[in-house]
């Protein structure tokens, strides 16, 4: 998990900007619930900056089948403004060094090809066009978060525009060889209650969005690809020891204690499993293979 800068957009801007670009009756409906929908949009930015959305209550409610209601009207009010929903997004893309895409700043592993309302348009619908509200996301994040929001009056997931990243460690890690193959498994660490707020929330994020499969997956994919990697280096008779030494130094580099690369890099060059298969299986081979060659 990782954090992502806002866009540079004043939210209050932003509405008065959706407003005037509506159309007819649609018009007049906006103008008639803007005052309201100000003092709502301040109301949110208070709270995120002072971490307490999770106290925001009702005042419009949604329901699908009652579409005349300001709560639906305000609902598809995200749909209805595409224009300004894609300046937006740009403006965030902007903000976050201007890359084309944004990896998801919740799984890090997918493109964050959608906008997630942090705050689910069904229950808070007026912030279907908060900009604060709209956090790039992939599509898997967006859709395993749905309407997920609140569990026992606390925030259920990670908000990448305003939770600190923690900075405990999350995982345990165990290397095993399966198939004559190292696998990597990770595990959640177990914590004694109660643990730091960061904590609760990735712990919390990760067990709603069902993280922990994808944190493998990747986690082993790479693996096979540093594989290759040592094996090459191996041919270029690079020994072992200065081989962990650069994994060493690459996961330093990581400045995220949960960076899958840095506990990835980690277990490379430590973990005793996983040293002594490299070195009976790519290091040991390459030994015979250098002698027959000579022969
Ligand atoms: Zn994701």
């Amino acid at each position: 998990m990782r954090n992502l800068k806002k866009a540079k957009t004043n939210p209050i801007d932003f509405l008065q900007q959706i407003v005037s670009s509506k159309k007819g009756d649609n018009k007049t409906r906006m103008e008639r619930l803007h005052p309201q929908m100000i003092d709502r949009f301040r109301e949110y930015n208070d709270k995120a900056g002072s971490n307490s959305l999770h106290t925001l209550q009702v005042q419009w409610s949604y329901d699908s089948k009652a579409k005349e209601s300001d709560g639906y009207f305000l609902y598809i009010q995200y749909d209805n403004s595409e224009a300004k929903i894609a300046d937006l997004r740009a403006r965030i893309i902007d903000s976050n060094d201007g890359k084309i895409t944004l990896t998801c700043p919740i799984c890090g592993r997918q493109d964050a090809t959608d906008l997630d309302h942090y705050i689910p348009r069904q229950i808070l619908p007026e912030f279907s066009i908060h900009p604060y509200n709209l956090i790039p996301t992939c599509h898997r994040c967006n859709n395993k978060k749905g309407t997920l929001w609140l569990g026992s009056g606390n925030r259920l997931i990670f908000n990448a525009y305003y939770d600190a990243v923690t900075d405990e460690e999350l995982f345990d890690v165990n290397v095993a060889i399966q198939d004559g193959l190292p696998v990597i498994n990770l595990t959640l660490k177990a914590f004694d209650a109660p643990v730091k707020p960061a904590t609760r929330i990735a712990l919390s994020t990760i067990e709603k969005l069902e993280l922990l499969p994808i944190f493998q997956e990747e986690t082993n994919k790479n693996l096979k690809e540093e594989i290759m990697r040592i094996k090459v280096l191996a041919k270029r008779h690079a020994d072992i020891d200065s081989i962990k030494g650069s994994y060493s130094d690459m996961a330093e580099e990581q400045e995220n204690i949960n960076d899958l690369k840095k506990i990835l890099f980690n277990a490379i060059a430590h973990d005793p499993t996983l040293n002594k298969w490299i070195e009976q299986n790519i290091f040991l081979c390459q030994v015979n293979s250098n002698s027959e060659n000579k022969q």
